[in-house]
């Protein structure tokens, strides 16, 4: 097996990846809170990791990948103050915390299947959700409180940070200035401003859609505990990689660390890989503000999700990227002339793997996800070797790529019947040279979703369908 190389953020470098067990790598995605529809950027973070499951699967190596999703706790501010996320969506709404839910989690699943996720396939067993995990979170708290990491306050039960030695070492976060900025708060109960809240209290004037007992009273979960207790539930006490987008690095993860490796007194996690955000103009894309844009928006302006997809990876995943439609308008033209030397050239099925490219794309995934040079180097390559060769080795590089290509092209010649007598007819009229005629159909055919491309003369035009026409937008209501 071929070593990967991937950047951890535990100890800010990058490493040579050795699993716990080849035949079966663990790992952990911090997934979406459904209260909302995800936007763009959070889509980034799940197209990142799937990337890095494809890469290691490449090598022959099993995932198991678990995408928790969080339905209660998340609140609105990360000091555990503010509203449950999930609470005030529901309320302002008038319907309960499970219709809001359940939406947003067939919403998220819609989206990450239309981007090729592949671990969408594996829903909903590996998708565990907090609120079937209550019973487990309570008990890992209490097992947090017999060894004395935690105090209560007048709202929850918090763990003291304190007491965990190296609090903090993800991402190097400079706890002096945390506390700087925290003496300026007020409110504090808190013993350190880096504590966390473990369990809330429902308050006596609240009434809350989402609580359960406890042995320290009616309440809900806080937001860090259920991705440690279903990590470990589901994966084990220690696992080989936990993702997320950049922003979960200071705070949420190293929670995670802190009251994973309090309660095992093991290594909760062996590699953390972490994806910059999605800009656009006004600044970091949110959920909560108003540049937030949806897969559905995309498709509503002409862009397919998987090219979508692409152009998130001409950039490298650690990089920020700035998101703006005449940007991604192009990486969809770039990506469909891809589309279109595949398609043209796989219908025999009669290409070899060129395997000089598979070692080359596989030299730059395995250096940290290096997709950018692995589509400069495909658009480099065309026109190098047969194409029904390049078609082919197209296709096993996409394994790694996911931009699901094969399934693309199937429908770029899915043409009716009615379509393929006109462009006869077409064809009829060139022969004869009556160019007007035939362009006048040609040019119908296009605004149609059609695009002739003429072969010899008499041997009739390919007809293919672009990218653009295979955005499917449900209809509004
Ligand atoms: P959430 O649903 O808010 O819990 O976030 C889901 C994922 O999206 C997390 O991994 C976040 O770190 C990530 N994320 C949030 N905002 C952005 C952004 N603008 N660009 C990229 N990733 C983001
Ligand atoms: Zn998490």
């Amino acid at each position: 097996m071929k070593d990967i190389y991937l950047h951890n953020t535990l100890g800010n470098k990058k490493e040579v990846f050795i699993p716990q067990r080849n035949e079966d790598v663990t790992m952990y995605t911090c997934g979406p809170t459904v209260y909302n529809f995800a936007h763009i950027g959070n889509l980034r973070a799940y197209i990142f990791a799937d990337v890095l499951r494809r890469t290691i699967e490449s090598t022959g190596s099993r995932v198991t990948q678990i995408v928790n999703i969080t339905d209660v706790g998340h609140l609105t501010s990360d000091s555990d103050t503010g509203d449950d996320k999930v609470e005030k969506m529901a309320k302002s709404q008038g319907k309960s915390a499970s219709d809001i839910t359940s939406f947003y989690t067939g919403a998220f699943l819609k989206d990450i299947q239309e981007l090729n996720i592949e671990v969408a396939a594996e829903y909903p067993e590996h998708f565990p959700k907090a609120t079937d995990y209550i019973q487990e979170q309570i008990d890992f708290i209490k097992e947090l409180e017999e060894k004395e990491f935690t105090y209560k306050t007048s709202d929850g039960i918090y763990f003291d940070t304190s007491k965990f030695r190296g609090y903090g070492k993800l991402g190097n976060i400079d706890i002096e200035k945390l506390k700087e900025g925290a003496r300026v708060e007020k409110n504090d109960e808190k013993k350190n401003p880096t504590d966390f809240a473990l369990w809330k209290f429902s308050q006596p004037d609240e009434q809350r859609l989402q609580e359960w007992d406890s042995p320290w009273g009616t309440g809900f979960p806080g937001w860090h505990i259920e991705c440690s207790v279903m990590s470990m539930e589901k994966l084990g006490n220690t696992i080989d990689i936990h993702t997320g987008g950049i922003d979960h690095i200071a705070i949420h993860h190293n929670n995670e660390i802190a009251q994973s490796e309090s309660l095992t007194g093991k290594d909760f996690v062996k590699y953390w890989l972490h994806t910059d955000f999605v800009n656009v103009e006004s600044g970091k894309m949110a959920k909560s503000g108003n540049n937030f844009i949806t897969l559905e928006t995309l498709k509503e302006n002409g862009i397919h999700p998987l090219a979508y997809r692409y152009w998130l990876l001409t950039a490298h995943y650690r990089s920020p990227v700035s998101f703006s439609y005449e940007a991604v308008k192009g990486a969809q033209e770039a990506f469909n002339a891809l589309l279109v030397h595949v398609w043209q050239h796989c219908v025999k099925e009669t290409g070899t793997v060129i395997e000089e490219w598979i070692e080359d794309t596989k030299k730059f995934a395995y250096n940290d996800l290096d997709t950018p040079k692995i589509i400069a180097y495909i658009h480099s390559k065309l026109n190098t070797d047969k194409p029904e060769n390049e078609a082919r080795t197209i296709l096993e590089i996409d394994n790694i790529l996911g931009l699901g290509i094969k399934q693309l092209i199937k429908e770029y010649g899915n043409i009716p019947d009615t379509i393929r007598e006109r462009a006869q007819k077409r064809e009829q009229f060139r022969q004869e040279k009556k160019w007007a005629e035939s362009d006048a159909i040609r040019d119908e055919l296009k605004k149609e979703g059609y695009i002739l491309m003429d072969g010899e003369p008499g041997t009739g035009a390919l007809i293919y369908r672009p990218l653009s026409a295979h955005i499917f937008t449900p209809p509004k209501g």
